[in-house]
């Protein structure tokens, strides 16, 4: 169902989406071109599916592209991925040939759009490419970078240095994975729509049914990852986590996730966790496919606490949605859960399974924390954390690129 900005009024409040039109008075009719990995499976294309469609509402005539590839491709772009976020990788040249023939390819199709788009945000490395094959660009470019590149490998972040520069601006989701780069920086966390199917409020007897039919037992606390199974969400953390309570805390876990076209590494974590979990019926592996947004709601609306134990994290949407349904998270204290976790008032931030675990223990010994928690961390993502904070910074980032004025601030 497509929303419109009206419908958010009741959830933002009348102000901020007149606000959101004020901004928007200048650039109606500019065209806009987002450029991603996947149309679905984890967060850049959970944010693209609102944007998008309410960029249009505000009448930049705005389009969703999607680089297309085969698996040798997004073994490489997973690589960058993995090399961006710290990870030890062996960069060679038949990956950057791979990489750069699959971007030429796409831009054949892409190329009308891209000539002529007053604004191109392009997503992650998987298309940055983009740019070089674009010598007639008409439009601004933004390279949007999602993942935690703070301390990323150094070969790696060289190639995508030299695919970025040449962009008029780049977006990070919070200062500490700023890079050095000749163009202005700007930083903007992401955000949920709270009337999504991820997020917006159910019915109980859907929530009970979900649980039913993964047969989830209702009458026992439930503790809840989702996460794609990606290393870097530590899942096998998680499973170490529950099993150091050892049954002194009457719990059950869930770890709910599919894949998204761009991940090729899944199936392979997936039966790392299984192995884990070593048969234990009080943990649940759920694989979910890419469009079961209810499900999802379903489940961190029947948790007692959300985990998000990851080891390097660029944001984390899993974490605002929890925080939204009123959960406290346990999350791992890396990235941009560091923005949204702070200890005692939305949650708390661990570093190992042990920690995790005394968090668990302390948080489900003390059922009016979690509530307190709860309810700071709804208001924490209400305040910082919903769509209308994340379309007006964007508006004015156009503004400023259109006006001079990123160019101006950094002659200053
Ligand atoms: N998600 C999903 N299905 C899954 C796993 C995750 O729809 O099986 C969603 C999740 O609810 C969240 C997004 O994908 O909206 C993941 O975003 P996040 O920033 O947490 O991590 P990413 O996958 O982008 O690293």
């Amino acid at each position: 169902m497509t929303r419109t900005l009206v419908d958010y009024e009741a959830v933002v409040g009348a102000d901020a989406i007149s606000q959101l039109r004020q901004a928007a008075r200048d650039l109606k009719g500019a065209t806009v071109v987002h450029v991603n990995s996947t149309r679905e499976g984890g967060g850049v294309a959970e944010i693209l599916s609102w944007l998008v469609p309410l960029m249009n509402d505000l009448g930049l005539e705005t389009r969703w592209e999607v680089i297309e590839g085969h698996g040798e491709f997004f073994n490489v772009t997973k690589m960058f991925h993995n090399g961006l976020q710290g990870n030890q990788v062996v960069l060679t040249s038949r990956h950057t040939d791979v990489y750069e023939k699959t971007v030429s390819d796409n831009y054949e199709r892409l190329r009308p759009l891209l000539e002529s788009a007053d604004f191109v945000f392009i997503h992650d490395p998987q298309p940055a490419h983009l740019l070089a094959l674009c010598p007639n660009r008409k439009g601004k470019w933004i390279w949007r970078c999602h993942i935690d590149a703070s301390h990323p490998n150094r070969k790696v972040w060289n190639y995508i240095r030299s695919q970025v520069r040449g962009y008029d601006a780049s977006i990070f989701s919070m200062p500490q994975f700023a890079q050095r780069l000749e163009h202005p920086q700007f930083i903007i966390a992401p955000s949920i729509d709270p009337l999504s199917d991820k997020n917006v409020d159910l019915p109980d007897e859907e929530i009970s049914k979900a649980l039913d039919t993964h047969n989830i037992d209702p009458e026992r606390p439930i503790l809840t990852q989702i996460s794609r199974f990606d290393r870097f969400k530590d899942p096998v953390g998680v499973i170490r986590a529950f099993q150091l309570l050892n049954g002194t805390v009457d719990a059950q876990l869930v770890l709910a996730g599919g894949g998204a076209t761009d991940d090729p590494e899944g199936a392979v974590v997936l039966e790392e966790v299984r192995e884990a979990a070593n048969g234990n019926k009080l943990v649940h592996i759920l694989e979910l496919p890419p469009d079961a947004h209810r499900t999802i709601n379903a489940l961190q609306r029947a948790s007692a606490i959300i985990l998000q134990k990851s080891l390097q994290e660029g944001f984390g949407l899993t974490v605002t949605e929890a925080m939204w349904k009123g959960k406290p998270v346990i999350g791992g204290n890396v990235g941009g859960i560091r923005l949204q976790v702070h200890n005692h008032h939305t949650g708390f931030l661990v570093d190992t399974p042990e920690g995790a675990a005394l968090r668990l223990r302390e948080l489900m010994s003390r059922p009016e924390k979690m509530h307190t928690i709860g309810r700071t961390a709804r208001k924490f993502v209400l305040d910082n954390f919903l769509l209308n904070r994340h379309l007006r910074e964007y508006l004015t980032l156009m503004l400023g690129l259109r006006r001079g004025l990123a160019n101006h601030l950094m002659t200053d």
